[in-house]
C-alpha cells in the first residue's frame, strides 16, 4: 500500500493556501489537464462534431458557412431537446441546408461496445470513442427518479487503494462532447426524447459525476459539458440535480462552486491524515484540514444544500466507532450529510466490506450527531457497475512514438 501511496506524491508536500499560490496551483492543474486533451472531435471524413460545442461556438460554425445565428438556436433545439441525430429529420430546416449541414457536420454518439443490465435494474454501458478509447457509464434507477453516473477520464492519475479505476493509468481526458454524449446515449437507451417538460417524472432525472476519473482534473471539459446539459432550452437539468464528486482537488473546488454551482460530494474516507495519505494519496497534497476549509467556503453550500461526504467502509481500516466520533468532530460547522458506502470488491482488491454491525454502529453515531448518514445500498454489483468497480481495458499510447 505504501508503495502505491508514494507513487504520485512525495510525503506531506503541502500547498500554501494564500490566494496567489492557489491561483498558481490552479493554473498548473489546468495546464496539466491540457496535456491529456482528447483528440479533435471530428470524423475520419473531416465532418465536425456538433455535440459539445457551446451555443456561441455553434453560432460561429454557422457564420463560417454563411448561415445566420438563429440556425444555431434551431440546431440546439434539435440536438438537445429533440435528441435528433439526422439532419434530414430537422423539418424546420429546408432540405438544401439539411444537405449542406450533413456534408460538414455530425451529431455523434459513442459507440456501444457492451451493455449490461443488472438484476436490480442498474444498466452499464461500455462506450467507445473515435480513437478507440473506452469508458463505462452507469444508469441507476430508483422508484421516482434515476441517476446517470458519468465518467470524465479514461483511467485516473490518482491511485486510491480501494478503487478499481485507480489501478488504471490515466490515458486521457474526455472531451465535452464525450461527457455530454454519455448522457445523450443513456437517454437514447430509454427513449427519453424529447426532453420531458419540467423536472418531475423523468427517468433520467439526475447526473452524478462519479464514474471513472477525477472531474476536477479535467475541469474545462466537465464545466463545458455540464453547462450544456443545464441549458434550459435543451436537456435542461437544474444544477440541483447534478452532483460532482471529487477526491479533494482543493484549488479547483471554489472555481467549480462559483462557476457551475452544482452539488458537491467529497470523497473523504478517512479522518486522520496518516490513513488518508495512504488510501487517498491526493491527501499528501491537500490534507484533511485544507479540504474541509474548501468545503466551508464552497459557494452555494447551505443547510438546504448540503455537501455530501462519501466514506467507503473498509473492514478494520477506517470503520471504528472512534473514527465515527472523529468524523462528527471534523464536520462541525459544515452543512454536511454523510454517505456511507460499503466497500465494493473488484478482482484483486485488497479490502473487505465492513461488517453489518460496524456499518450500523458507525451510521448510528453520525446520525445521532444530527447528520443524515444513509448506508448506500450497493447497486449493480453483479455487473461490476457499483461505486469504484469501473475500469476499462486500455493502454496509454507512448507519447512521441
Ligand atoms: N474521482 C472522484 C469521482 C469518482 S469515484 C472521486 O474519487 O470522488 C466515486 C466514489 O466511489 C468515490 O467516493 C470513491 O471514493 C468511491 N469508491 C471508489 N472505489 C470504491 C469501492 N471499491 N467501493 C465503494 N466505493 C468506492
Ligand atoms: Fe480516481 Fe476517484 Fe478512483 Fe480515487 S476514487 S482513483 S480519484 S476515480
Amino acid at each position: 500500500m505504501n508503495q502505491i501511496a508514494s507513487k504520485a506524491f512525495p510525503p506531506h508536500s503541502r500547498v500554501a493556501t494564500s490566494d496567489g499560490l492557489t491561483e498558481a496551483e490552479r493554473d498548473r492543474i489546468l495546464a496539466k489537464a491540457a496535456l491529456f486533451a482528447p483528440p479533435p472531435m471530428q470524423d475520419a471524413d473531416g465532418r465536425r462534431e456538433l455535440v459539445g460545442l457551446t451555443r456561441e461556438e455553434l453560432a460561429e460554425e454557422m457564420a463560417a458557412i454563411g448561415e445566420k445565428p438563429f440556425r444555431a438556436k434551431q440546431l440546439w433545439h434539435w440536438i438537445y431537446h429533440q435528441g435528433v441525430r439526422d439532419f434530414a429529420q430537422m423539418n424546420s430546416i429546408a432540405k438544401p441546408l439539411q444537405a449542406k449541414l450533413a456534408e460538414r457536420f455530425v451529431i455523434g454518439r459513442p459507440g456501444i461496445t457492451a451493455e449490461q443490465t443488472s438484476t436490480d435494474g442498474t444498466r452499464k454501458w461500455l462506450f467507445q470513442w473515435r480513437d478507440g478509447q473506452q469508458v463505462e457509464t452507469v444508469y441507476i434507477p430508483e422508484s421516482d427518479r434515476g441517476s446517470v453516473c458519468i465518467s470524465t477520464q479514461v483511467g485516473c492519475t490518482l491511485s486510491c487503494t480501494f478503487c478499481h479505476t485507480g489501478t488504471q493509468k490515466l490515458v486521457r481526458n474526455l472531451g465535452a462532447a464525450e461527457i455530454v454524449g454519455q448522457f445523450l446515449a443513456a437517454r437514447d437507451s430509454y427513449g427519453e426524447w424529447p426532453t420531458p417538460k419540467g423536472e418531475e417524472g423523468r427517468r433520467l432525472s439526475n447526473i452524478v459525476v462519479m464514474g471513472m476519473g477525477e472531474p476536477l482534473y479535467n475541469y474545462e471539459n466537465i464545466a463545458r459539458a455540464l453547462t450544456i446539459l443545464m441549458d434550459h432550452e435543451g436537456v435542461a437539468l437544474s444544477r440541483r440535480r447534478i452532483t460532482l464528486s471529487t477526491s479533494g482537488v482543493v484549488p479547483m473546488m471554489d472555481k467549480c462552486g462559483a462557476e457551475l454551482g452544482v452539488n458537491l460530494a467529497v470523497s473523504l474516507h478517512a479522518v486522520r491524515d496518516e490513513l488518508r495519505d495512504v488510501i487517498v494519496p491526493l491527501n499528501r497534497k491537500y490534507p484533511i484540514a485544507e479540504l474541509l476549509d474548501a468545503c466551508r467556503r464552497y459557494p452555494g453550500a447551505s443547510n438546504a444544500r448540503r455537501i455530501t461526504f462519501e466514506y467507503v467502509m473498509l473492514r478494520g481500516v477506517n470503520d471504528s466507532e472512534a473514527e465515527a466520533h472523529e468524523l462528527v468532530r471534523l464536520l462541525r460547522g459544515i452543512p454536511a450529510k454523510v454517505n456511507l458506502i460499503p466497500f465494493n470488491p473488484w478482482p484483486g482488491s485488497p479490502y473487505q466490506t465492513s461488517t453489518p454491525e460496524a456499518l450500523r454502529k458507525f451510521a448510528a453515531i453520525v446520525n445521532d450527531a444530527g447528520y443524515s448518514s444513509p448506508i448506500r445500498r450497493p447497486r449493480g454489483r453483479d455487473i461490476l457497475a457499483a461505486c469504484g468497480q469501473l475500469k476499462t481495458e486500455s493502454e496509454r499510447a507512448k507519447r512521441g512514438a
